[in-house]
């Protein structure tokens, strides 16, 4: 083992967050000499990892992920925990800003010693978005934090992406005056194993009490009791005043020991090594076809055909293929 990787590891098991944030970055690296790098780091640390909570957090900006992180993340450290805080943000890469995972939006977690808030990347050197978080989850269990927490933004693909690398899935809410179930993505309500109407407080309590009555009969209808061994539980919050906060923590621990007792908590994460294991052939298998010579030099023609109608998708497809199988 290299010295380098070494002193990584050492890093990490003496949770030296500087190096913890190093190691981070070497594992989200696409740069092909890392990538081994990062393999080998992954491989070392292995054994120290799964023994955490891992928590996919959602909902629409605004909504209050930071300050509910904040102030979450201070009582589970208050409570005896290490906290990591990680961020899977769909807008990095497209504007190159980070509107998640920032440290000044956690000013009271940030300045705690047993919590680590990974800056979301800001596109560039780390492509995909969050393709690498699930190998960072790795390296923050075996720096000894026992709770991640994984943020995202509540558009589409990043949710999913998300569900699929945690145990728990918790999606914050607003009430809104009477529309409550239009604005609610059936996808929502699919992946949700929580969700909290935060900004239960001041003038908006009660309207915050009717939209977790109204999402909560919402759930029953879509998802009726009985049929998976945990229920989705819906509540109120004020991430502002900290209320509720301790009952969704006690929900996830309760949901936790469920799916434990199930059997499912260890049948769900070897699911999600699966699908991981077939993204990454996938993502591979999609960079030799795209990247070999006879596809690349036909592949924009042949687009401009498929848009064009001059060939069926299928009969484009077959072209590809046909060249990939020639190159063998
Ligand atoms: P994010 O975009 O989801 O991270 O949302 P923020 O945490 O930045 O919160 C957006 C705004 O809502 C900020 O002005 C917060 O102060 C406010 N906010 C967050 N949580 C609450 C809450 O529980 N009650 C009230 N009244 N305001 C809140």
């Amino acid at each position: 083992m290299s010295t380098d990787i070494e002193r990584y590891i050492e890093g990490i098991h003496t949770r030296d967050r500087a190096i913890l944030g190093r190691a981070i970055t070497l594992v989200e690296s696409d740069r092909p000499d890392d990538l081994s790098k990062a393999q080998e780091l992954l491989h070392a640390v292995l054994p120290r990892t799964g023994n955490a909570h891992r928590i996919g957090i959602s909902g629409v900006p605004g909504v209050g992920k930071s300050t509910f992180i904040d102030r979450f993340g201070c009582l589970l450290v208050d409570d005896g925990h290490r906290v990591a805080v990680l961020a899977v943000d769909p807008s990095s890469s497209l504007t190159r800003g980070s509107i998640l995972g920032d440290k000044t939006r956690m000013e009271l977690l940030g300045q705690s010693d047993d919590a680590f808030i990974r800056p979301s990347p800001t596109g560039g050197a780390t492509g995909g978005v969050g393709r690498k978080t699930r190998e960072s989850i790795l390296v923050c269990e075996a720096a000894g934090y026992d709770v991640i927490l994984v943020e995202t933004v509540g558009v589409g693909q990043s949710e999913t992406l998300v569900a699929d690398m945690v145990d728990v899935f918790l999606v914050l809410m607003l009430s809104g005056a009477g529309d409550e179930l239009q604005g609610i993505k059936r996808g929502i309500l699919e992946l949700a194993d929580i969700i909290a109407v935060n900004k239960a407080d001041g003038a908006n309590l009660e309207a915050a009490q009717a939209a977790r009555t109204e999402l909560a009969s919402a759930i029953n209808l879509f998802r009726p009791p009985g049929h998976e061994p945990w229920h989705p539980r819906v509540v109120t919050c004020s991430a502002a005043l900290g209320t509720g906060l301790e009952e969704i923590w006690g929900l996830i621990a309760e949901h936790h020991r469920v799916l434990q007792q199930s059997g499912e908590l260890e049948l769900r994460r070897s699911r999600q090594q699966l699908q991981w294991m077939w993204s990454l052939v996938d993502e591979a298998m999609m960079a030799e076809v795209r990247g070999n010579p006879a596809v690349a030099n036909n592949l924009e023609k042949l687009e401009a055909d498929v848009l064009g109608g001059r060939t069926t998708a299928a009969a484009a497809a077959e072209t590809i293929i046909g060249a990939m199988k020639l190159d063998r």
